[in-house]
C-alpha cells in the first residue's frame, strides 16, 4: 500500500521541501553568527503570521512547553487568575495555573459553543480583579474557535493579561496578537505550520514582559522561564543549546506559509465543504457554533465505535483519522484540515474512503460525501 495519509489534527504533513531543510549542516549555535541571524530571521517570519511587532520566541519542546512556560513565567503564588472554560484545554489550564500558586475562578460555557463574549463581559463587569486569564483560541477536540478578536481586548480593557493557546489555529485561523491586544500567544510547529513536532512558539507583548520583569518571587524553573531569553541577540548567547535542525525546517515552513496569498481562505473553504459533505451525508457535527476551520469533530453515529471506524479506514484505505479523549472518547471521531493536510485532494479521499467505510459498517448515508464535497467546492450549490 501507499504511504499512509494522516489526516488527524495534528501532527500535520510535512512537505519535502521542508524535511530536506532539517538536513542542511549543522551550525554551533553558541559560536556561530550566522546562527544567530538564522534565528532572528525566522523570529521575523513569525513576526508577519502573528501579526505583531513583540518578540516571537521558539523554544525547544513539544506546545505543551509553552503553556506551561506561560503560567510559570507570569503566575506569583497568590495571583489571581481566571481561566477561561469551554473545552478539555481551555479546563487543562487550571492545572498549570495551580501548579504555580494562581488562585483560579472559572468561567465556565458550554463545551459545544463558542464561547459568548457578551456574557463573559456581563461577568467582568462584575469581577475583574484578575492578573491574568487564561483562553484557546482553537479548542482542538470539539473543533470550536472562540472569538479571540472580542475576548482579549475585552481583557485589556480591565488590565487583565491574557494568555492564548492558539496551537490548533493560527496560521489556519486569522490571529492579529497586536491588533486583538494579546499577550501571550503560545503555538507549536506541528498544526498548521506543518513542521515536524518538537518546537513552541511564544509570541510576548510589552505588558507580559513588564509582569514578568516586576515579579517579586523567583521563576520556579530555569527552562520554564520566558526572561532567560532576554537580550540573547546582543549578548549573542543562548540560555541553552538550540534545535537548530528543528529551526531550520520551521524556517523553511514558515517560508512556504508566506508565499500563500491567502491561507486562512483556503482553511475556511475547505472546512466549509468538508461539514457541508458530512451533514448531508446524515452525520452531526459536534459544535452547535463556532466551527473550526482546522479541524471537524464529527458524532459517531450509534452502532459504530471509534476503533471499528479508524481500523476500516487504516486498513482498508490507509488513512488515519483522528479520535478523541476525555468525555469525547468514543463519542466523535475527526478529521484534521489544517496546514499541508488542508488540501482539497486530500480531503476529498478522505470523504471518499469515509464514506465507503461507513457504508460496509453498515450505515446507509443520505448522500454521497465526496460527491457532495466536490460540488460545494466547485460551487455548484
Ligand atoms: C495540539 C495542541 C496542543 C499541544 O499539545 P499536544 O501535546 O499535541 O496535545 C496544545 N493546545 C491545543 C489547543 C492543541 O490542539
Amino acid at each position: 500500500m501507499s504511504e499512509i495519509l494522516r489526516m488527524t489534527p495534528g501532527p500535520t504533513y510535512v512537505t519535502e521541501r521542508v524535511r530536506k531543510a532539517m538536513a542542511m549542516p549543522i551550525l554551533n549555535p553558541d559560536m556561530e553568527e550566522a546562527f544567530f541571524e538564522k534565528y532572528k530571521s525566522t523570529q521575523k517570519l513569525f513576526q508577519k503570521i502573528y501579526k505583531t511587532e513583540e518578540e516571537v520566541l521558539i523554544l525547544s519542546g513539544e506546545g505543551i512547553l509553552g503553556l506551561e512556560a506561560a503560567c510559570a513565567s507570569l503566575i506569583e503564588p497568590g495571583d489571581k487568575v481566571l481561566c477561561i472554560d469551554n473545552g478539555i484545554f481551555g479546563h487543562g489550564f487550571m492545572d498549570f495555573v495551580k501548579l504555580y500558586g494562581g488562585e483560579v475562578t472559572v468561567f465556565e460555557s458550554p463545551y459545544d459553543e463558542a464561547l459568548d463574549a457578551d456574557r463573559l463581559a456581563e461577568f467582568l463587569k462584575k469581577n475583574h480583579d484578575f492578573k491574568l486569564a487564561t483562553l484557546v483560541h482553537c479548542e482542538t477536540p470539539a473543533g470550536i474557535t472562540n472569538p479571540v478578536d472580542r475576548i482579549c481586548p475585552l481583557l485589556k480593557s480591565y488590565g487583565i493579561l491574557s494568555i492564548v493557546d492558539s496551537v490548533s489555529a493560527m496560521v489556519g485561523e486569522p490571529m492579529e496578537m497586536d491588533a486583538w491586544k494579546m499577550d501571550v500567544v503560545l503555538g507549536a510547529s506541528q498544526k498548521c505550520i506543518s513542521a515536524p513536532p518538537g518546537l513552541t512558539l511564544v509570541g510576548i507583548s510589552a505588558d507580559a514582559k513588564k509582569a514578568m520583569k516586576e515579579r517579586k518571587t523567583p521563576v520556579a524553573g530555569f527552562y520554564l522561564n520566558l526572561m532567560i531569553f532576554e537580550g540573547w541577540y546582543e549578548k549573542k548567547w543562548f540560555p541553552y543549546s538550540q534545535p537548530v535542525s528543528d529551526i531550520f525546517a520551521l524556517e523553511e515552513a514558515l517560508k512556504v506559509i508566506l508565499e500563500e496569498e491567502d491561507i486562512e481562505k483556503r482553511h475556511r473553504v475547505l472546512a466549509e465543504a468538508t461539514r457541508k459533505a458530512v451533514t448531508g451525508a446524515g452525520l452531526s457535527l459536534y459544535a452547535k457554533s463556532g466551527h473550526a476551520s482546522t479541524v471537524s469533530t464529527i458524532v459517531l453515529p450509534e452502532g459504530i465505535s471509534f476503533s471499528m471506524l479508524k481500523d476500516e479506514m487504516l486498513e482498508k484505505h490507509g488513512i488515519l483519522i483522528g479520535g478523541a479523549f476525555d468525555y469525547l472518547g468514543n463519542q466523535v471521531f475527526r478529521i484534521g484540515h489544517m496546514g499541508e493536510n488542508a488540501r482539497e485532494e486530500k480531503l476529498y479521499r478522505t470523504l471518499k474512503a469515509l464514506h465507503h467505510s461507513f457504508t460496509a459498517l453498515g450505515m446507509k448515508l443520505k448522500e454521497s460525501m465526496h460527491e457532495r464535497f466536490v460540488k460545494e467546492m466547485e460551487g455548484i450549490i
